[in-house]
């Protein structure tokens, strides 16, 4: 499944659909997206195959780690993502594969800055902020 900026410069290719797609409302991820919340589904990283120029944006977080977002230089669509809280895995927003439909939200995030009109029905798991195991 290829999934790839709006200029098609930066592309993720992945073997298949993941359930691990999170929704997350937080300021950041609002910030980033420049939409109600963000989302991406996620990966173990040798199953993320990147190509094209990428430029890396580290956003801190509330525990004291570091969200990279990695962008498209020329078109600015952020294409995947790495977070020290799951250190083994690459997200990929779920709106830029080829076929967008194939994977939904499991988990929201940080519903306490959630837009009271924005609901994550396919959610089963909530919380108010990250995600406490
Ligand atoms: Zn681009
Ligand atoms: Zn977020």
């Amino acid at each position: 499944m290829k999934a790839s900026c709006q200029c098609g410069q930066l592309v993720a290719v992945v073997p298949g659909p993941t359930m691990a797609v999170v929704a997350c409302h937080c300021r950041g991820c609002q910030k980033r997206s420049g939409s109600p919340f963000g989302q991406a589904a996620y990966w173990p990283h040798e199953d993320v195959a990147i190509a094209g120029e990428a430029i890396q944006f580290d956003r801190p977080t509330d525990s004291g780690g570091a969200f990279s977002q990695f962008f498209c230089p020329r078109c600015g669509t952020t294409v995947y993502m790495r977070g020290t809280k799951n250190p083994t895995l690459t997200g990929v927003p779920i709106g830029l594969f080829d076929d967008p439909h194939m994977m939904q939200p499991i988990r929201s995030v940080w519903e306490e800055s959630r837009h009271p009109w924005v609901e994550i029905p396919t959610a089963i798991q909530h919380f108010p902020r990250a995600r406490v195991d």
